[in-house]
C-alpha cells in the first residue's frame, strides 16, 4: 500500500462537512444557532428550491469585524472557546469551529457583517474551499450569510437530497426547534419568496405552538414547571386523547438546545403509562435547564445527544414533572380534540388497568354462575338467556335472582323484560355464545376490526373504498409535511376513500370519507393517517402501506371493548363471525375466538376417561 500522507485542509474540511452538513437543513441549524451566538433578535431565513439553490440567513447581531471575517471560514476557527476549560461550560450553541469552514467547503458561500462600531461592512466569498479577499461594501449591522449550490461539486452528496419539499420540511422542523426555545426572536422564513412562517418577538409560546402546529393542538395542552435540585423545568403536555402515532411531536430542549435523548423520552412514556396505548406518543414540550457544567454537549457532530453527569436525576425530576401535571388533572373534561375514541384492548392496558380489568370479569363470570337458574333450566345450562354483567344497563344478575326465587309469580313478568338471547354479553367486551360442540368466547372488537378489515379487502379489490361526500368539509391545521405527504400518497388516499383538498394557508379539509368508518371521526383519522405517511417517507412499498391504513382504519371504526352493544348489533357480529372465521385473528394478530369444545371441557375437568 501507498505511503500516508497528511490531507490538505479543504479534504478535512470537506470530510468534516460530511458529519455536519447532511441536506440543507442542517446548513439552517448552524447559520440560526450563530445568529443566536451572535445575540440576534430577529433573523430571516430565505430558502430557493429547498435551499438547494439558495440558503440565505440575515441576523442583527453583532457581527464580525474584518479580520475575524478572514478566518470566519478557517477550520476550528471560533470565538467560543479559548481554553479546554471553557469545553465543561458551553454557554452558546456553537463551540466547535467547525460549520463555517464545512459549508465553504461545499458550497458557494459569501458572509457579509459589520459590528456596531464599524464605519461600514465587509465582505468574503468561498466556492467550495477558495477563498476570496475580504472587501469592504455596503451593510447594515449583523450578518448576512448567502449559501448557493450546496454540494454542486459533490454529485453523489447532491444525489441524495430529496424533492424541495422534503427538504423544506426537514429545514422548517430546524426553523420550529429554534422557534419554540427562543421566544424572544423574531424570526421569518420564506421559501421561493413565499412567507412560510413569521413569528414575532414577545409571543407567548403556546401561541407560538399555535401557530406552528395549529390551535387545536395547542390550545389543549397541559403546562406545568418545577424547580428542585438544580434544575428547571416546564413543560407543556398533550392529553392523552390526543396521542400520535409517532414521536414527531416530542420535542425535549436542555438550555434552549434541541435533544433526542432516549432516557428522557421513556421518562415522558412512563408518566403516560396506563393513560395511552404503549404504541402511541404522547405530544409534548419539555424545557430543561441546569448548569453547563451538569451536562456535556460534545459527544455529537451536531449535538443533539448530550450526556448527564446524573442521568437519573434527570428521569426521575422530569417523571415526577409529567406524572404530578397528568395525576391532578381532569383528563376527562376540557379536552377540545375530536371525541375520545381510545380503544384499549386489554393486553395494551397497563398493568394495574388489565389486572383491574381481569378482575371485573371474573367477578362478573362468578355473579353469573352463582345466579341461581329458573327450574326448568336447572340441569342444562343452556344460555336461553343473557346477562350483561358489570356497567350495563341490564339488570345484574344477583338482583334477578330475589325475584326468580319466587318463580312462577313474577317471573313471567320477568321473562317479557328479558328477550331471551342465545349469547351471554361479558363485562361489554366479550360474547360467550354456544355452538354445536360447545361454547365460543369472542372479543368484541377483535371480530368487529377483523371483519372490517374483510370487508375493506374486498371492495379494494373492486376499486375503491366507497365513500361519501360530507355534508359540510372538516377543516384542519396541517403542517407542511402533512401537506407534502397528501401530494405524495393522493392516489392511495382516494383509494381507500378519502378526500382532501386544501381550504386556506396550512389548512386542509376532509371532503369525502369512506361509510365503512362512518364511526370514526374524519379529521383525527385524517391527521392520524397524514402522520403515518410522513412518518413512513417511502420506506415501505405501497401494498404493505394501504394494509397498514386499513389495519388503523379498522381498529378505529370497530366497537370497543367496554362499549355496550345493542341486540342488532350483536346479532350483525354473529351473523358475520364466520366470513373471517377461516383466520380466526384480528389484524393486530390476536385471536377473535376462543373455542371450548365439549372434549376440551371434559379434560379442563378431568372427566377424560369416564
Ligand atoms: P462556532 O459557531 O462553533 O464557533 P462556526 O464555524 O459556526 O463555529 O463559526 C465560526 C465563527 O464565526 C464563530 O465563532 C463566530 O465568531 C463567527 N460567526 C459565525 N456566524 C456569525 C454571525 N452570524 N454573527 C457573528 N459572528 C459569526
Ligand atoms: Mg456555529
Amino acid at each position: 500500500m501507498g505511503r500516508i500522507a497528511v490531507l490538505d485542509d479543504n479534504m478535512v474540511n470537506m470530510i468534516a462537512a460530511g458529519e455536519v452538513i447532511e441536506r440543507p437543513a442542517s446548513v439552517v441549524k448552524e447559520l440560526l444557532e450563530n445568529s443566536i451566538d451572535a445575540g440576534a433578535g430577529r433573523i430571516v431565513i430565505d430558502v430557493e428550491d429547498g435551499g438547494r439553490r439558495l440558503i440565505r440567513v440575515v441576523d442583527d447581531g453583532g457581527g464580525m469585524a474584518a479580520d475575524d471575517l478572514a478566518l470566519a471560514f478557517e477550520p476550528h476557527a471560533t470565538s467560543k472557546l479559548r481554553t479546554a476549560d471553557d469545553l465543561l461550560g458551553i454557554r452558546t450553541m456553537g463551540f466547535r469551529g467547525e460549520a463555517l469552514a464545512s459549508i465553504g467547503a461545499v458550497a458557494k458561500a459569501s458572509v457579509t457583517s459589520r459590528t456596531p462600531d464599524a464605519i461600514g461592512a465587509h465582505r468574503i466569498e468561498i466556492d467550495c474551499g477558495q477563498k476570496g479577499p475580504v472587501v469592504p461594501c455596503a451593510g447594515d449591522t449583523g450578518t448576512t450569510i448567502e449559501v448557493r449550490n450546496l454540494f454542486y461539486k459533490l454529485p453523489a452528496r447532491r444525489k441524495f437530497l430529496r424533492t424541495a419539499n422534503t427538504e423544506m420540511n426537514h429545514i422548517a422542523e430546524h426553523f420550529t426547534r429554534i422557534a419554540l426555545s427562543h421566544e424572544s426572536l423574531d424570526l421569518t422564513l420564506t421559501h421561493n419568496n413565499r412567507q412560510a412562517h413569521h413569528l414575532l418577538s414577545g409571543q407567548g409560546l403556546r401561541e407560538r405552538i399555535g401557530l406552528l402546529f395549529g390551535p387545536q393542538m395547542a390550545d389543549d395542552l397541559l403546562e406545568t414547571t418545577r424547580q428542585e435540585r438544580g434544575m428547571r423545568l416546564r413543560a407543556l403536555l398533550g392529553r392523552p386523547v390526543g396521542a400520535r402515532s409517532s414521536g414527531k411531536y416530542q420535542y425535549v430542549f436542555l438550555n434552549r438546545r434541541f435533544i433526542r435523548d432516549r432516557f428522557i423520552l421513556h421518562a415522558v412514556k412512563e408518566a403516560y403509562r396506563g393513560l395511552i396505548e404503549p404504541n402511541k406518543y404522547p405530544v409534548v414540550f419539555l424545557f430543561i435547564e441546569m448548569p453547563p457544567e451538569d451536562f456535556d454537549v460534545n459527544v455529537h457532530p451536531t449535538k443533539v445527544e448530550v450526556r448527564f453527569d446524573n442521568p437519573n436525576l434527570v428521569y426521575s425530576e422530569v417523571l415526577a414533572l409529567l406524572r404530578d401535571k397528568l395525576l391532578s388533572t381532569n383528563l376527562d373534561v376540557g379536552a377540545c380534540l375530536p371525541a375520545p375514541e381510545v380503544f384499549v384492548p386489554s393486553e395494551r392496558f397497563g398493568h394495574a388497568e388489565s389486572r383491574d380489568r381481569q378482575q371485573r370479569i371474573e367477578r362478573a363470570m362468578e355473579d353469573f354462575f352463582k345466579t341461581p337458574q329458573p327450574a326448568s333450566t336447572q340441569r342444562s345450562f343452556d344460555f336461553k338467556r343473557s346477562y350483561s354483567a358489570g356497567r350495563s344497563k341490564t339488570p345484574p344478575p344477583h338482583s334477578v335472582s330475589g325475584q326468580t326465587d319466587s318463580f312462577g309469580q313474577s317471573g313471567s313478568a320477568l321473562q317479557e323484560d328479558w328477550k331471551p338471547r342465545t349469547y351471554l354479553q361479558v363485562d361489554n367486551s366479550y360474547l360467550v355464545v354456544p355452538d354445536a360442540d360447545g361454547f365460543m368466547v369472542i372479543d368484541q372488537h377483535a371480530l368487529h376490526e377483523r371483519i372490517l378489515y374483510e370487508q375493506m379487502c374486498v371492495r379494494l379489490r373492486e376499486g375503491r373504498l366507497p365513500s361519501q361526500r360530507l355534508l359540510m368539509p372538516h377543516p384542519f391545521e396541517a403542517t407542511p409535511a402533512q401537506a407534502d405527504a397528501l401530494e405524495k400518497h393522493r392516489d392511495l388516499i382516494e383509494k381507500i376513500g378519502v378526500e382532501i383538498e386544501m381550504f386556506g394557508p396550512n389548512t386542509l379539509a376532509v371532503q369525502a370519507f369512506p361509510m365503512l368508518l362512518e364511526r370514526v371521526e374524519p379529521t383525527a383519522f385524517v391527521v392520524e393517517l397524514l402522520d403515518k405517511l410522513v412518518e413512513d417517507e417511502g420506506h415501505s412499498n405501497e401494498e404493505r402501506l394501504l394494509h397498514e391504513i386499513l389495519d388503523m382504519a379498522a381498529c378505529k371504526a370497530a366497537v370497543k371493548a367496554g362499549q355496550p352493544l345493542s341486540e342488532a348489533e350483536i346479532a350483525h357480529l354473529l351473523a358475520n363471525k364466520d366470513v373471517v372465521q377461516r383466520t380466526s385473528r384480528c389484524p393486530h394478530g390476536r385471536p377473535t375466538t376462543l373455542v371450548f369444545s365439549r372434549k376440551d371441557l371434559d379434560k379442563q375437568f378431568k372427566r377424560t376417561g369416564f
